[in-house]
């Protein structure tokens, strides 16, 4: 942070960033595809519900106060959560740039993210979402809820109230960003790999 704020100050030239927000609802294969595209981008995977679930793993404050909202699907406050991203971001603003992973949810985190930005002179390249049917998003996370241990996998109607949570208060983040010309969305059913090529193919042109 500080030897970028240096660089900042005495002129040196910002580096230019790739910053995407890989979206889509839960189960849509966002955390399993942003793992292969930082490698392939060499970009930071940056995922929320991570981020949560180690500060659980490690019963920190911060940890406490998000799980009672996540064992029931619900979304974690934003004045916890947007803090927490911040803090993370600050810690690797000298990389290629970020893979936002479950971030911005809600409208309200997209202005915030905006602001983050702003103030750190960098921007959003896209918004790249994965389109999946709830009937398939339902199965897989029950699917994986056989081996994540992730209380809000194991339970039918809590994946189905993620999916609702989805629906109501994080799918218009998509619209915040396409209005802006930045979304666009790509087929998430498919082979690990099909999918994986399709994603490339979007990074590359928001590159
Ligand atoms: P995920 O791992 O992205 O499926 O997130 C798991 C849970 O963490 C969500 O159901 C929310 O309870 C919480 N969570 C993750 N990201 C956010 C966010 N950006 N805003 C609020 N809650 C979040």
């Amino acid at each position: 942070m500080v030897k970028w704020l240096l660089d900042l100050i005495f002129g040196k030239k910002t580096k230019k960033m790739l910053n995407i927000i890989l979206f889509g609802p839960p189960g849509s294969g966002k955390g399993t595809q942003a793992s292969l595209l930082k490698d392939k981008f060499n970009l930071i995977h940056i995922s929320t519900g991570d981020l949560f679930r180690y500060e659980i793993g490690n019963k920190t404050t911060l940890g406490r106060e998000a799980k009672s909202f996540m064992d029931n699907g619900e979304l974690v406050p934003d004045r916890i959560t947007i803090g927490m991203l911040q803090n993370k971001m600050d810690k690797h603003l000298d990389s290629n740039g970020f893979i936002l992973d479950g971030f911005p949810r809600t409208i309200n985190q997209s202005e915030a993210l905006d602001k983050i930005f702003q103030e750190r002179s960098i921007s959003i390249s896209g918004l790249v979402s994965l389109k999946v049917e709830e009937n398939e998003l339902v199965n897989r996370l029950l699917e994986r809820g056989k081996t994540s241990g992730r209380t809000d996998d194991a339970d039918e109607e809590i994946i189905r109230n993620r999916i609702k949570v989805y629906h109501d208060q994080t799918s218009p983040v998509y619209n915040y960003y396409d209005k802006l010309g930045l979304s666009c969305t790509i087929d998430g059913l498919g082979s690990i790999d099909d999918i994986f090529a399709r994603l490339s193919d979007a990074f590359e042109r928001l590159s």
